[in-house]
């Protein structure tokens, strides 16, 4: 019988889990948009938007989810023609350079395919290749939440420098900001970008473009830049209708303000990302434990290049598909499918599935769910060896 009436979890990557009190303060009256508290509380948005990223840039704030940030970010640093390189880890990092390439930027890919970093000795060399300079950035994913690995920013930047090329960094965090560290000054960050539905805890909806001085100066001289992305009246601007290009997201304003409080002001940000780091370990025991007899092993092998936010799991096709429909229709656990690791229609792509450990979310949770996934093995008749559960709670107990 199905027991999955109750409370459902979705652990996938993103929407991630909306706490109550950001659902409770979005379900408000529509308030004023030209006068009142709304005005005074937007402006105390960006000082914590700009705290979680470590950085003492400016934040765009858009209506939009995570294309719309890429998109955002493309048509404020670059002009028609202009190159730029794109090592990419999985198919966020793709994906990113088809948006460029759709804009009508040259994309170098470097791509290093689906199970690991990128190769900095390549970067390197393609940054000293360029001697005049074509490549104006090198756009990098923090974490590729198709293949779950986590890039070593700060060491791409050194790699750039090493490289003495002049090239921005522009990187998407919209599935590590607020779950993995990520100091955007202190490594060398120029363009960032965010999402509100992943380590934020709001429902899709808004996005954000970070960027420091030097990326403002290159957005000076780019001719993609057209009035609704523009970052300038955005940061700039002092009315509200010129921060949104129009109407501003209320609701979502709303409920960002209670996710900030939530991270910076309540459980502080080392915390959380501690949190997320042992959530992510406990994954990682139970996957190890279950792989020791059987057909299941970590995408990421290096645990140091893996996210605390989201862990892909490799499984003989089709038992990672056949898995999660058991875990959903079963449990009320609904885990996260197969992303750019094969073509939908090969039979490869149910060897793959997800498991988020991101946002709001705490030790039961995570806990539950990989109970959950024992029991589809179980009553699947999966192979996988034994004492997952028990390697999970250990890690936590430890902590
Ligand atoms: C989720 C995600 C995106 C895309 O966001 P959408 O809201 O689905 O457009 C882009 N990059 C990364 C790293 C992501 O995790």
């Amino acid at each position: 019988m199905s027991l999955k009436f109750g409370r459902s979890y979705l652990a996938i990557p993103g929407p991630s889990v909306v706490p109550d009190r950001v659902l409770n303060a979005m379900h408000s009256a529509s308030p004023n948009i030209y006068d009142g508290p709304l005005i005074d509380m937007v402006d105390t948005l960006y000082p914590d938007l700009t705290a979680v990223a470590r950085t003492a840039g400016e934040v765009a704030i858009y209506i939009g989810n995570g294309h719309a940030a890429w998109e955002a970010s493309l048509s404020n640093m670059f002009s028609r023609g202009d190159q730029v390189l794109v090592p990419a880890t999985g198919s966020f990092g793709l994906g990113w350079a088809q948006a460029a390439e759709g804009l009508g930027i040259q994309a170098q890919v470097l791509d290093f395919g689906k199970q690991g970093t990128f190769d900095l000795a390549q970067v390197e060399a393609a940054l000293r290749k360029d001697k005049t300079h074509k490549i104006k950035a090198v756009l990098a994913t923090h974490t590729d939440t198709a293949t779950s690995v986590r890039n070593d920013i700060k060491a791409l930047r050194d790699c750039i420098d090493a490289s003495r090329h002049p090239a921005l960094l522009m990187v998407d965090c919209i599935a590590s900001l607020g779950c993995d560290r990520f100091e955007m000054d202190a490594w060398g960050v120029d363009v960032m970008i965010a999402a509100c539905q992943k380590g934020f805890m709001l429902p899709p909806g808004m996005c954000f473009v970070y960027f420091n001085e030097k990326a403002d100066t290159q957005h000076a001289q780019a001719d993609l830049v057209t009035p609704y992305w523009n970052w300038t009246p955005r940061t700039k601007g002092a009315e509200l209708f010129q921060k949104f290009c129009g109407t501003a997201p209320t609701h979502h304003l709303l409920g960002l303000r209670v996710s900030l409080d939530m991270l910076l002001h309540e459980e502080g940000l080392e915390n959380v990302w501690a949190r997320h780091g042992i959530l992510a370990q406990a994954v990682w025991a139970a996957v190890d434990a279950w792989g020791a007899g059987g057909a299941v092993a970590m995408n990421i092998a290096d645990s140091s290049l893996r996210s605390t936010a989201v862990t892909t799991v490799r499984m003989d096709p089709p038992m990672a598909t056949n898995l999660r429909a058991w875990v959903e229709d079963n449990t009320g656990v609904t885990l996260g499918i197969s992303l750019g690791m094969a073509d939908a229609d090969d039979p490869a792509w149910h060897g793959y599935f997800r498991i988020a450990h991101m946002g709001h979310v705490n030790t039961h949770m995570t806990l539950g769910a990989l109970g959950a996934i024992e029991a589809g093995l179980q009553a699947l008749d999966i192979p996988h060896g034994s004492g997952a559960l028990a390697a999970a709670a250990k890690v936590v107990s430890q902590a």
